[in-house]
């Protein structure tokens, strides 16, 4: 076996492990594998054991690599986790199944006028800044209620939130602030959970664990 499935297969068998010892019910979380910087000959591998989502970091690279790659796997669902300029949404429109990094109005307006000529359909993540990080990406906690109002009056799709907790610190506690956000607004998913704490996002009902060098190994950039 190609060393991308060991280690999925590994981290599957640890998450169904925690779900069983937490005693969560009906709880099944979807594993992104994060392909960005790896070429299609590590990816390959993957496609055919059948995994199906996938996550990249920019516009360019995702088409480069996914243009015939998904014409060939049908049923993959490719995710846009990095930070996305407007200038470059009408790309991602086109190769992108979820975009997680919604973070500003500008961005909203521009992907549903995308969205409707092109008649997709995006499934979209609110990025929220729990830090309070000044240079990090994301809508306050305190600006969702109006952010979402606005989203959903331009018809986007929004189906949970995303973060990216700050590093050095407890991510568990960002986890729990970020599950009691999605339960106040109902929303279905959330993504949260990276190769380091990924197990701890499934103890607060994660249901998108973004998981690249656990898979893939170090990135060389
Ligand atoms: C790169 C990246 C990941 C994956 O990180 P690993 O630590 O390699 O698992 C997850 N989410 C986002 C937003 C990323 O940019």
């Amino acid at each position: 076996m190609h060393h991308t499935q060991t280690n999925l297969i590994d981290i599957q068998n640890k998450i169904k492990e925690k779900i069983t010892n937490l005693s969560y019910n009906n709880y099944n979380p979807k594993i992104i594998a994060v392909s960005k910087t790896f070429s299609e000959k590590d990816i390959l591998p993957l496609l055919n054991y059948g995994h199906g989502e996938f996550g990249e970091n920019k516009v360019q690279e995702a088409l480069q690599k996914w243009g015939t790659l998904k014409e060939n796997y049908k049923n993959v669902k490719l995710h846009m986790l990095g930070k996305l300029q407007t200038n470059k949404v009408k790309h991602a429109v086109e190769i992108f199944d979820y975009i997680h990094s919604l973070d500003n109005l500008k961005l909203a307006k521009k992907l549903a006028k995308e969205i409707r000529e092109k008649n997709k359909k995006i499934k979209l993540f609110i990025q929220i800044n729990l830090g309070d990080e000044k240079q990090k990406s994301g809508i306050e906690p305190s600006q969702l209620e109006s952010f979402y109002q606005n989203c959903s009056a331009l018809n986007l799709d929004i189906v949970g939130t995303m973060c990216i907790p700050p590093v050095d610190q407890d991510t568990k506690l960002y986890f729990k602030s970020l599950y009691q956000l999605n339960q106040k607004f109902n929303f279905q998913e959330i993504s949260m959970g990276m190769t380091n704490d990924y197990l701890d996002a499934v103890e607060y009902k994660s249901t998108f664990l973004r998981v690249g060098t656990g898979i893939f190994g170090k990135r060389s950039n």
